[in-house]
């Protein structure tokens, strides 16, 4: 039976505009703007959408990174204990920090250019009672192997590694303190087409070898077909769409979801649907458009798009549970 290790009803993240001499907030970036989501055990959850969608601020909100403005993140641990993070004080943060880590875009800015990478990975362990240096040692060089690094690399500094090679040392630093999940944003947009395939191949791995939960951040929806359990599709701060993956690419129900998959090109020239192309860029989420906010840019609007937002539905598509949020779905929605 699938058991949840996070539960987010809610969550809000609405950053303030302040303007003028006295700065007073003249509006909110709704960047996140009330997400429901269950992620469960051992699955790979990718999270899509275009840049500006609120995808990485909702995956660091998760971890407390940025600050939820609103909504609950509940840990269920592996006996069933729920922890609700949001309310606890930062100091009691540490022991879910422990075992939710996450492995950013961009390697380079990650890893601080003055320490050589022992320098740099050791401190987590410090802080978390790992206590002899040579036990430290031990780890990091464990865990440089199992991402197919030599141990002796823990000596260097980050510019003596390649773009690939330190994005595992970024997914090392993830790893050092046994985490259950792991947020991966956007961790392998930065990297050539070969190292990628690479990266994602020893990141599924290690799930395997290490039991660990993916949270898999992309803009690329190519990325996510073969990797992903499940894919939440997000736009201007909203799940619109979430479904097991094979569903969103057979039985799409959203049309924001149709224009991104139309857009992976594929080998077989036969197989290329028509690419839908979107009129213009995410509109501001400081200003979302009224009524379903994809309505502006959705080739499918009508006149009640332009007013009543719709809201997530489930419906059963294959066999399974397919929740997306349109007006014109011509399914039976299911309780
Ligand atoms: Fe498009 Fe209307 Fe559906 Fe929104 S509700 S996605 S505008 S058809």
């Amino acid at each position: 039976m699938k058991k949840e290790i996070l539960k987010l009803r809610g969550v809000k993240v609405h950053f303030p505009v302040q303007a003028g001499v006295f700065n007073r907030v003249v509006g909110h970036v709704l960047a996140v703007d009330g997400v429901d989501l269950d992620i469960f055990r051992g699955e790979v959850l990718g999270l899509a959408g275009e840049s500006g969608c609120g995808k990485t601020t909702l995956g660091k909100a998760i971890l407390r990174l940025v600050e939820p403005t609103d909504g609950e993140v509940k840990y269920i641990s592996q006996d069933d204990n729920e922890t609700e993070l949001t309310s606890l004080e930062k100091k009691d943060m540490d022991p879910f920090r422990k075992k939710l880590q996450i492995v950013f875009q961009d390697p380079h800015s990650s890893l601080n250019p003055s320490f050589t990478i022992f320098g740099s990975l050791q401190d987590p362990l410090k802080k978390f009672g790992v206590k002899s240096k040579e036990e430290r040692r031990k780890i990091i060089g464990d865990l440089l192997e199992a991402v197919n690094m030599r141990r002796e690399y823990m000596d260097r500094y980050p510019h003596e590694f390649s773009g690939g090679q330190r994005q595992r040392i970024g997914i090392v630093r993830a790893l050092c303190l046994e985490p259950e999940l792991i947020v991966c944003d956007e961790a392998v947009s930065a990297l050539d087409v070969s190292i990628q395939a690479q990266v994602l191949k020893l990141l599924m791995q290690l799930k395997k070898e290490k039991n660990l939960t993916y949270l898999f951040i992309t803009h690329d929806l190519s990325v996510t077909e073969y990797l992903c359990d499940r894919i939440a599709v997000m736009y201007l701060g909203r799940i619109v769409e979430l479904c097991d993956s094979e569903d969103l690419y057979n039985n799409t129900l959203h049309p924001y979801s149709e224009a991104l998959i139309s857009a992976i090109p594929v080998a077989d020239l036969d197989k290329q649907t028509k690419r839908i192309v979107l009129e213009g860029d995410v509109p501001s989420p400081v200003n979302p458009p009224k009524g379903c906010p994809f309505h502006p840019r959705c080739p499918k609007a009508t006149d009640i798009c332009k007013t009543e937002v719709p809201t997530l539905k489930k419906y059963s598509t294959n066999g399974n549970e397919h929740y997306a949020s349109c007006h014109l779905i011509d399914l039976p929605e299911i309780s």
